[in-house]
């Protein structure tokens, strides 16, 4: 099929984006990498009066590092992300995850703060925002505002964000000291999205036991939820300790939906052997990290 007649605007600058998308008013959307948009359009699942093409914009496409975190601009591709040596050093889970989302050609164009945006329940990085505890900064006509995860994500392929708004950027918090993580997917194939995806940040303390342990996954809720599994291992030497315990926690604690890709109780089983598999490398990880 092909997309119902759309006005296309690509405004140079951020402000004149803003404008465009005020005077359109609720028909018009962000273009980004359309990655998701235009096989949305394509399908007729959505058909906006106005595309709003952020491409020309300056100043969105850099990937910003400090001892914080990694602060990602809305331009910046997947697969720029994932080839950023001092992003992963900082925040290791960006790359692991981000090697997971699609192909190489959509992750080609396609954007992080798009993938984000778009706040689809089976995406990634959407999960990685609320593991890292991040955040995004968003430009309106008023001025720019910083809205947190626990904000943003109000259900699936919906945000909080309504009027004329740009994300510009997404920010992830580094990784903690004495911090290993790890990420995992199952798919039905590679590439495909996840029928279930885990990310995991175990932290130790000073004497190598396991003081926090914390999960989050990916089409399993339909807004990204982080679960602390740390009761499941607290007080464990690494090296000693039983990952399984806390897969256990995390199967109670998830609610998982079923649908043609899997049912709930086989999502709910990956997500206990994910967290299990992800917890020990992670595990590994912190202890090198904790040397
Ligand atoms: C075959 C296929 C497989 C895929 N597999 C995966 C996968 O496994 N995991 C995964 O996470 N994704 C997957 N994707 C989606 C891909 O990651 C997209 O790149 C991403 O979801 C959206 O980024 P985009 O830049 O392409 O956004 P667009 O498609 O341009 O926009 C998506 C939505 O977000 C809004 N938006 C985008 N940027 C902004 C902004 N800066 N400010 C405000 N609103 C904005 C748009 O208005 C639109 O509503 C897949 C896509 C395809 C086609």
């Amino acid at each position: 099929m092909k997309p119902a007649p759309f006005r296309y605007a690509d405004p140079g600058t951020l402000d004149e984006a803003l404008a465009v998308l005020s005077a359109e008013g609720a028909g018009a959307k962000v273009l980004a990498g359309g990655q998701s948009l235009l096989p949305l359009l394509s399908m007729r699942l959505a058909a906006p009066a106005t595309l709003v093409d952020i491409n020309r914009v300056p100043g969105l496409d850099s990937v910003e590092v400090t001892g914080d975190g990694v602060t990602v601009g809305a331009l910046v591709r997947h697969n720029a992300l994932l080839r950023d040596g001092a992003a992963a050093r900082v925040q290791p889970l960006l790359a692991r995850a981000t090697a997971n989302v699609a192909h190489p050609a959509i992750r080609n164009r396609g954007t992080t703060v798009g993938s984000i945006a778009h706040a689809d329940p089976s995406g990634e990085m959407t999960s990685v925002l609320a593991l890292t505890d991040g955040s995004v900064t968003v430009a309106t006509p008023d001025g720019a505002e910083t809205v947190g995860w626990r904000d943003l994500f109000v259900g699936p392929l919906e945000t909080s964000l309504h009027g004329p708004a740009v994300v510009t950027s997404a920010h992830f918090s580094a990784l903690p000291p004495r911090s290993g993580t790890a990420f995992a997917e199952v798919a039905r194939r590679k590439g495909d999205y996840a029928v279930c995806g885990a990310g995991v940040v175990v932290t130790l303390d000073e004497d190598r036991r396991v003081a926090a342990v914390r999960a989050s996954y990916v089409s399993v809720g339909l807004t990204p939820e982080v679960h602390d599994l740390t009761d499941a291992v607290v007080g464990k030497p690494v090296d000693g300790a039983d990952w399984s315990a806390a897969g256990a926690l995390a199967r109670t604690l998830v609610d998982p939906d079923s649908d043609l890709h899997a049912s709930a109780d086989y999502r709910r089983l990956l997500v206990g052997v994910l967290t299990e598999r992800t917890l020990a490398s992670a595990a590994a990880e912190a202890a090198g990290r904790a040397a």
